[in-house]
């Protein structure tokens, strides 16, 4: 511990990390005498993520327990999403025991952690592609629009909601396609123009830090000087698995910078909206990173997913908290996992969400508390996670309403049905008893039958 004190450029708080050492890529037989500048460039941490079984079993092959890698070919095989995970996130796993590693849970799929899907789960639960109104554009919410703008990212999160849309095609799934260019800007533009009540720009993917430098610019200030934009917000999960893009590529990061500047200037705040679910994702680099960002006056707000065996622990969450707030990273929401497919055992009940932001409310300043949110099935929006109408934990069914989306519309979460009794499970698995069930329980929300 006292040599990760010497090499952190930041001070903490609360418990040191586990993963902190200055060459985590060490670790990785192949990776033995790589040099840090190496390991520092955003370049070749693409250029080296692994994307391939074959790819990982030449870099941890000698690390990982017998079984393991049987295991994540049977995982690829049923997966949604492609697999693909940077070296700096590779290097801080701890190979001794995969199983159970936030890191490796979050990112490769074994086939041991299987579970049935949830019979009201769907690819695109959050229905975006009823809510776009151009390719890439979603307008759910009336003064703000989601945009975005190409459909990769440095990795890929086995719990994407947008896994419709984002990565490499997988047997499972043929992606409908998201990407644009300057066509689709001005087409972005012109939909702004004509609805001067849209004041927030988030501007999303895939990931913003594979988009240029020259695409940041361009996006971040045609949109910064159109009158009527108060808010710009870059998504990018960089600051969890490529945080040298902050160190080495330069005129990304000048991009940023400036975009931010020309903002201030104009009464528009721009800000980056990263994406770190568990304090072993945050290196040396990310503490590196995270000070760069500040120094530069660079708002970061962080949006963490909560994950059953990665984050759902009240012990775990208050940490991730504290350190977030430490680098200013500030935790803006926690959200439920969507109920996507075939990553039913990374999702948690409504209930442990509530438990576990009861447990660390308090702990940290209230401007540093995160909102827990569900992202409700139906398309009505994110949702404060205790405003539901009605919650019959028995059945694992919680019911919202969402006015400014639609009044009249009830919204969804379902508790992963791992969470029932036999006897409930056996509910939701008759479709006729499931939807008398679904309309007693709406019916007990103050929202049943209406045809
Ligand atoms: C999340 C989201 C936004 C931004 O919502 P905030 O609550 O302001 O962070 C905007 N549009 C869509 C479609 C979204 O999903
Ligand atoms: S970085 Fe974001 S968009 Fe890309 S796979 Fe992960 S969650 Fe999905």
């Amino acid at each position: 511990m006292l040599e990760h004190a010497a090499v952190s450029p930041w001070p903490l708080s609360g418990q040191p990390l586990h993963q902190r050492d200055a060459a985590p890529w060490r670790r990785i037989p192949a990776w033995a005498d790589l040099d840090e500048a190496t390991f520092r460039d955003a370049g070749w941490q693409l250029r080296s993520s692994v994307r391939s079984l074959d790819g990982l079993a030449a870099l941890v092959g000698a690390l990982a327990p017998d079984g393991f890698l049987e295991d994540v070919r049977a995982g690829l095989a049923a997966a949604p999403m492609a697999m693909r995970i940077t070296p700096h996130l590779l290097a801080s796993v701890v190979w001794s025991n995969p199983w159970r590693d936030p890191i490796r849970r979050q990112f490769i799929p074994v086939g041991s952690e299987l579970e049935a899907d949830h019979p009201m789960g769907s690819l695109d639960s959050l229905e975006e592609e009823r809510d776009a109104v151009l390719p890439g554009l979603v307008h759910r919410y009336p003064d703000k629009v989601l945009y975005l703008t190409l459909d990769v990212c440095p990795v890929y999160c086995r719990f994407c909601t947008r896994s419709y849309a984002v990565g490499a095609d997988t047997q499972e799934v043929e992606k409908a396609s998201l990407a644009g260019g300057r066509g689709r800007l001005d087409q972005v533009l012109a939909y702004l123009r004509a609805h001067p009540q849209v004041v927030d720009v988030v501007v999303s993917g895939g990931d913003t830090s594979m988009l240029p430098a020259s695409g940041i610019r361009e996006i971040g200030e045609a949109l910064v000087r159109l009158p009527q934009i108060r808010r710009v917000r870059f998504a990018s999960k960089l600051m969890s698995v490529l945080p040298q893009k902050v160190l080495s590529d330069q005129a990304w990061l000048d991009a940023l910078t400036e975009v931010t500047r020309l903002g201030r200037e104009r009464g528009c705040e721009v800000a980056l909206h990263t994406h770190i679910n568990h304090p072993a994702e945050i290196t040396v680099h990310t503490l590196e990173a995270a000070k760069v960002l500040w120094q530069r006056g660079i708002t970061v707000r962080n949006q963490s997913v909560l994950q059953r065996g990665v984050n759902d622990t009240p012990e775990v969450m208050s940490h991730l908290l504290r350190e977030l707030a430490s680098l200013h990273l500030r935790p803006y929401y926690v959200y439920t996992h969507d109920v996507v497919a075939g990553v039913e055992v990374l999702r948690t009940s409504l209930r442990t969400a509530l438990e576990v932001e009861k447990a660390v409310r308090g702990s940290i300043a209230g401007f540093d508390m995160p909102v827990f949110v569900c992202d409700v099935v139906g398309g009505g929006g994110k949702r404060d996670a205790h405003s539901f109408e009605h919650y019959d934990e028995r059945m694992g069914v919680a019911v919202f309403r969402s006015p400014v989306v639609d009044p009249e519309r009830p919204f969804f979460y379902f508790d992963p049905l791992s969470s029932l009794s036999p006897e409930a499970r056996s509910i939701w698995s008759d479709p006729e008893r499931r939807g008398a069930m679904l309309q007693r329980i709406l019916e007990r929300a103050g929202m049943g039958v209406r045809q």
